[in-house]
C-alpha cells in the first residue's frame, strides 16, 4: 500500500485558526485562515471543521494521514482531552471527539508549544538535533520540549510550560494566577503592562506619543518602536524582560543540558533581543561545560504551527500504519 501524501495542520489561536493541507517534505500546498469565533466553544469547533473542509477539497480522502490540532491549552495527551485553557472557552470540550466524528478523519489534539517543538525539528531551525527547547513568545509564553529525538510531554502531556517557572520569588502576578513566574515579566502581556505605566508618568512621554495619547491603544509594538526611535524607558524596559528572559534560559541549560534552544513565536520573531539575551547569559552563568549551548530564531514563522501539526498528523498515521517503522 501506498502511504498518504498529505495531512492537516491546524493551528488553534487566540485570534485566528489557521489550517494548511501539508505534504512530507513540510510544505503547506493550500491553506486558509480565519478569526477565532468568540461566541463559544461550538462556534470554535465549527470553525475547525470548516478550515479542514476548505483546505481538503481538492485531496482524495486515501491521500490524507489524518488532522492534528495545536491548541493554546493543558491538554492530557493519553487522553486527549482539554484540561485547562486560559484564552478560549475550551476546557473540557470533547474537541478531538467531536472534530474526529464530523470529519471522519483520525484527529489528534497537542499543545500549540509542543506542535512548534515538532515543526521546527523536522523542518526548521533544530534540525537533525536530538535535544532541544522550544519557547513561542506571544501573549503568553509558551514551550515545548524535544527530548531524545522526540517530543517530551511529560506524565500526562502538561510538561514543557516554560512560562510557568518562578523567575522572582513573591513577584508579580502571572496570567495563570501564580504570582513571579516567567510569563509576567517577558511576554507580550507583561510589555504592554509595562509599556502602559511607563506611558503614565513623564518619562514616558515619547511611548504615549507614539500612541496618539490613548494608553490602552498601546500595544507590544508601540514599545518596539519607540526602542527603535532611541527611547531610553522603552530600551529599559525591553532589556528587562530581556534580562529575566536570559536568566531562566540559564536555568533550562542547567537542568536539561540542549543542543540548542529555539525562540520563536510572534513577539520572539519581532526583535533578536530574547536571542541575544539568553545567548549572552548562557555563555556568562550556566554551569560549566555548557557555553556552546546554541539560540536560534525559529525558521518556520507563523506557519511553525501548521506545519508541525501536520507533521504530527503524519508520526501518527505512520505509527498506526507501519508500527514497525
Ligand atoms: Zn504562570
Amino acid at each position: 500500500m501506498s502511504l498518504a501524501s498529505y495531512a492537516v495542520g491546524v493551528d488553534v489561536g487566540g485570534t485566528k485558526i489557521s489550517a494548511g493541507l501539508v505534504d512530507r517534505k513540510g510544505r503547506v500546498v493550500a491553506g486558509t485562515i480565519a478569526s477565532t469565533p468568540t461566541e463559544g466553544p461550538f462556534a470554535i469547533v465549527d470553525s475547525i471543521i470548516d478550515a479542514v473542509r476548505a483546505v481538503t477539497r481538492d485531496a482524495h480522502p486515501s491521500e490524507l494521514a489524518g488532522a492534528a490540532l495545536g491548541l493554546p491549552a493543558q491538554i492530557d495527551w493519553h487522553r486527549q482531552t482539554i484540561e485547562f485553557c486560559t484564552n478560549l472557552p475550551l476546557a473540557g470540550v470533547d474537541v478531538h471527539g467531536v472534530v474526529q466524528t464530523r470529519l471522519n478523519l483520525p484527529v489528534v489534539i497537542d499543545n500549540d508549544g509542543e506542535v512548534a517543538a515538532i515543526g521546527e525539528a523536522r523542518f526548521g531551525a533544530a534540525k537533525g538535533a536530538r535535544d532541544f527547547l522550544m519557547i513561542t513568545m506571544g501573549t503568553g509564553v509558551g514551550g515545548g520540549l524535544w527530548l531524545g529525538g522526540r517530543p517530551y510531554r511529560g506524565s500526562r502531556g502538561f510538561g514543557g510550560e516554560i512560562g510557568h517557572v518562578l523567575v522572582e520569588f513573591e513577584g508579580l502576578q502571572c496570567p495563570c494566577g501564580g504570582f513571579g513566574h516567567l510569563e509576567a515579566y517577558a511576554s507580550r502581556h507583561a510589555l504592554v503592562r509595562d509599556a502602559r505605566e511607563a506611558a503614565a508618568t513623564y518619562r514616558g512621554a515619547a511611548i504615549k506619543r507614539l500612541a496618539n495619547d490613548d494608553l490602552d491603544a498601546i500595544t507590544d509594538d508601540t514599545l518596539l518602536q519607540a526602542v527603535r526611535e532611541g527611547d531610553e524607558l522603552a530600551g529599559e524596559i525591553l532589556a528587562r524582560a530581556a534580562e529575566i528572559f536570559g536568566r531562566a534560559m540559564v536555568g533550562m541549560v542547567n537542568l536539561l543540558d540542549p543542543q540548542l534552544i529555539v525562540v520563536g513565536g510572534g513577539l520572539g520573531q519581532k526583535t533578536p533581543v530574547w536571542v541575544e539575551a539568553a545567548d549572552a547569559a548562557i555563555r556568562r552563568e550556566a554551569l560549566a561545560g555548557r557555553a556552546d549551548v546554541r539560540v536560534v530564531p525559529a525558521e518556520l514563522g507563523n506557519d511553525a504551527g501548521v506545519i508541525g501539526a501536520g507533521a504530527l498528523a503524519f508520526d501518527e498515521y505512520d505509527a498506526r500504519e507501519e508500527p514497525g517503522l
